[in-house]
């Protein structure tokens, strides 16, 4: 297993296949200043500087490691238009008509968004607009989970298609599931690829994007922030947050206390031999199913199949998740054989107590959100347009999501240790119809 250089994280298939990104130094000592200054470079710090700057303001973004080197250089790259867990009624009900309908638009024009954002700004990752799928895994399932979910995203607008079992083997090339639904807004990028073309897009849209400039620490001062790395401050009139499940004590108190980290697996076949290849996702879609314990798969442009999981524990995780996830492909997929495994990595995501996305006012002109959920490739990239309005004074009526205080999830650190056995849960609950 290689080691990534910045991390104990062993290298992803995307640290193999992106293109290189664009040249980046650290921040120079001294003293400089901003209109807005975003800490991370992932699809949210990275979309939230290139709308700030196009609407005007001098962006400074700061970045501890490299671009992409959190979550949106190590996830599956599926472009999903909908939350993992929370459909559009229930996100209503916990929002108010108002807020949480607004939520819903935004969440169902993320996917569609994020490809045109690519095709405006040229950016070679791989992308690939067939639709998401998410096939039920149980006759069950299609009544509670791909009925209702389907339905409802149809009364917003969304392009959605109700499928049987039959539409469900042509698109997946496998009888093991039920039924489903679809929507083809969604789909597929290399993910580290558009986070370094996102970063590029900024740059030239005059972001001045530093990497290996981890932020220590920000105070008050007259009407903006002082924001401190090791060796240089930057005096910024709004600060936006864009850290999600990497975010530490340092750069805000407590802000890793309101969300719960967890890890997530994601691993690659060799290239599949062309006729095994054609044989499933044949239209090279993307697809997570409704397992709790999610099967989940798409392929790369090389033909690996790019898949993962989770685990309960996670000593000696490479050879148990080749076995596992290997099992469960050959279950998913007989044509496959004994598929072998080329990369296994890691990443970590921030879940929220009520599987929601937060938005959060720290202090008068710092914000953040947090609580993908598992869900931020085009929810992150969607809200960047909002924190960068957000950060540039729009009216908190105006935002899709209100800006609340800094919560707090009860007895964290329990919460953080007995995350992962919500896992023994869900595959309980995945057994039952
Ligand atoms: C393994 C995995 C698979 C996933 N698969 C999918 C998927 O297929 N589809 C989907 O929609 N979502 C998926 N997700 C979720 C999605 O990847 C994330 O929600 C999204 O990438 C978050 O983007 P972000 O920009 O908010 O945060 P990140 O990409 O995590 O960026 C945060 C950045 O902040 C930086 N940072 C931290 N501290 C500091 C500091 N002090 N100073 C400066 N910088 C700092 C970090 O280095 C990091 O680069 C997955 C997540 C993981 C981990």
């Amino acid at each position: 297993m290689t080691q990534h250089a910045q991390s104990d994280s062993p290298v992803s298939l995307w640290a193999d296949t992106a293109p290189a990104a664009p040249a980046t130094d650290s921040l120079p000592s001294g003293e400089h200043r901003a209109d807005v200054l975003v800490i991370g470079a992932g699809f949210t710090g990275l979309s939230t500087a290139l709308a700030a700057a196009g609407r005007g303001a001098d962006v400074v973004l700061l970045e501890a490691a490299e671009i992409g080197s959190g979550g949106s250089g190590l996830n599956n790259g599926q472009v999903i238009p909908c939350l993992s867990r929370a459909d559009p009624d229930e996100i209503v009900a916990a929002r108010g008509a108002g807020k949480g309908e607004a939520l819903v638009a935004l969440i169902r024009d993320s996917a569609q968004a994020t490809f045109d954002l690519i095709r405006r700004h040229k950016i070679a990752c791989d992308a690939v607009q067939n639709g998401w799928l998410q096939p039920a895994h149980t006759p069950g399932r299609v009544e509670r989970i791909s009925k209702p979910r389907f339905e409802q995203w149809r009364r917003r607008g969304a392009p959605v298609e109700l499928l049987d079992q039959d539409a469900v083997a042509a698109l997946t090339g496998s009888r093991y599931w039920h039924g489903g639904w679809r929507n083809p807004t969604g789909g597929h990028v290399d993910p580290l690829a558009l986070a370094r073309g996102l970063a590029r897009a900024a740059m030239d849209a005059g972001v001045r994007l530093h990497t290996r400039s981890p932020v220590i620490g920000m105070e008050r001062a007259g009407e903006g922030w002082l924001v401190r790395t090791d060796a240089a401050t930057v005096l910024a009139k709004r600060v936006v947050i864009a850290t999600n499940a990497y975010g530490t004590d340092r750069v805000w108190p407590g802000l890793d206390r309101s969300w719960v980290p967890m890890r997530s697996y994601q691993m690659a076949t060799s290239p599949l031999p062309d006729t095994v290849r054609r044989s499933i996702l044949p239209s090279d879609t993307a697809m997570s199913d409704t397992h709790g314990d999610l099967y989940f798969c798409r392929f790369d442009r090389r033909g690996r199949l790019v898949t993962g999981g989770a685990l309960i524990f996670d000593r000696d995780f490479e050879p148990r998740l080749k076995r596992r996830i290997g099992d469960r492909m050959a279950l998913l997929f007989p044509q496959i054989g004994e598929p072998s495994f080329d990369y296994v990595w890691h990443g970590q995501l921030s879940m929220t107590e009520d599987k929601l996305p937060h938005m959060h006012a720290l202090a008068e002109g710092v914000i953040t959100w947090v609580g993908c959920n598992g869900r931020g490739v085009a929810l992150g990239i969607a809200l960047g347009p909002v924190l960068a309005d957000a950060a540039l004074g729009a009216a908190p009526a105006d935002l899709p999501l209100p800006l609340t205080e800094l919560g707090r999830v009860p007895a964290h650190a329990l919460a953080a240790r007995i995350a992962p056995w919500m896992l023994a849960l869900f595959r309980w609950r995945d057994a039952q119809a």
